[in-house]
């Protein structure tokens, strides 16, 4: 048996996202999860902006207090559909005073429902790529967008989807986080085509946990990712179990991230549905350890020795 130890893989870098929370109840959870989060020390944590911006004062408020109460580096998720340039210049300006100096940028989704027809409003910037470019123009913002290893779903091919995003590179993208995937041959093939297209910033695989596969089933099938046969057997009839659901979802996500790992990626973006759980082992399992863990074993190394 092959008992991997990513601990011995140097460079390992984890980045967290969440989205902003409806509730206080669901603030609750999402501070619960960041406290800890947090000790892992994440090289960013992202927050999400809903629909065509419907969470922009949520999103802003829980940037502000990550700014404010951690040590962590916030970046903030932008879409530019369904508004103005005056509009989104005016949230850049707002985080830029916040403090904020990392972007998600992105076109996103209508409120009227993702992979309904997109209109570019005339007067706002038409997708990723003017976006970028618009936020390059107002500082030297680091900026990570979308990429998509099965293609954007309303891409006509792959070329284009590239195009695309070799044109976010261009005007000053620095790295691109992609949509969750479960095939990691679909994920190196797509790095291969990007690659070969002259794209050289980190492709950084976006993995999701199944806290519930059902849910996460129903969004694939509308962002166009798919769900192999083997993945939808595993959780087959365990749909009122929820202990053995999380242990094959953990199981799941492991044996994903190791596989990444043993092709050479050291970077992943979770996206924790703000929930600490999973992620938490799974970043255990990827040799990652607490401020305090790690002390802790310094001591019991040195008492061995
Ligand atoms: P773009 O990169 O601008 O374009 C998407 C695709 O549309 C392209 O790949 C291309 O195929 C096609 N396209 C665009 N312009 C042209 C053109 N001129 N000619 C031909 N084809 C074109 N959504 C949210 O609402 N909020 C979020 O916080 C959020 N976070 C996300 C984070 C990540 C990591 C990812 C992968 C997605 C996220 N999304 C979010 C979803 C995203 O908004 C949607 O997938 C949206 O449909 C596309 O946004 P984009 O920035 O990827 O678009």
């Amino acid at each position: 048996m092959n008992h991997r130890n990513p601990l011995k893989n140097a460079g390992i870098n984890v980045s967290f996202e969440f989205f902003p929370p409806k509730s206080e109840k669901m603030e609750e959870t999402l501070w619960r999860s960041i406290e800890r989060l947090a000790p892992l020390s994440p090289s960013f944590v992202s927050v999400t902006y809903g629909a065509g911006g419907s969470t922009r004062e949520r999103t802003h408020y829980t940037i502000e207090r990550i700014l404010t109460e951690t040590s962590l580096k916030p970046a903030a998720h932008l879409t530019c559909v369904d508004a103005s340039r005056e509009e989104v210049d005016a949230v850049v300006r707002q985080y830029w005073q916040t403090g904020v100096r990392h972007f998600v940028a992105l076109r996103g989704d209508s409120q009227t429902g993702v992979g309904g027809t997109y209109q570019a409003r005339p007067d706002g910037y038409r997708n990723a790529v003017e976006l970028v470019a618009g936020l390059k123009a107002f500082a030297d913002f680091e900026i990570s967008v979308s990429a998509y290893p099965e293609k954007h779903p309303e891409s006509p091919d792959f070329a284009t989807d590239i195009d695309l995003l070799k044109r976010k590179v261009d005007n000053g993208a620095t790295r691109a986080i992609t949509q969750f995937f479960f095939d990691n041959d679909v994920y190196e093939r797509y790095v291969e085509r990007v690659r070969r297209a002259g794209i050289y910033i980190p492709i950084v695989p976006g993995i999701v946990p199944i806290h519930d596969f059902t849910k996460v089933a129903r969004f694939s099938a509308a962002c166009g990712a798919t769900i192999p046969a083997w993945l939808a057997e595993r959780f087959q009839g365990l749909e009122d179990d929820e202990q053995t659901r999380s242990h094959v979802a953990a199981a799941v996500c492991a044996e994903q991230v190791l596989d990444l790992v043993d092709r050479g990626i050291g970077d992943f973006h979770f996206y924790t549905m703000n929930r600490a759980d999973l992620v938490y082992s799974i970043c255990h399992i990827l040799g990652l350890r607490s401020g305090a863990e790690q002390a802790g074993e310094s001591d019991a190394a040195s008492v061995a020795a």
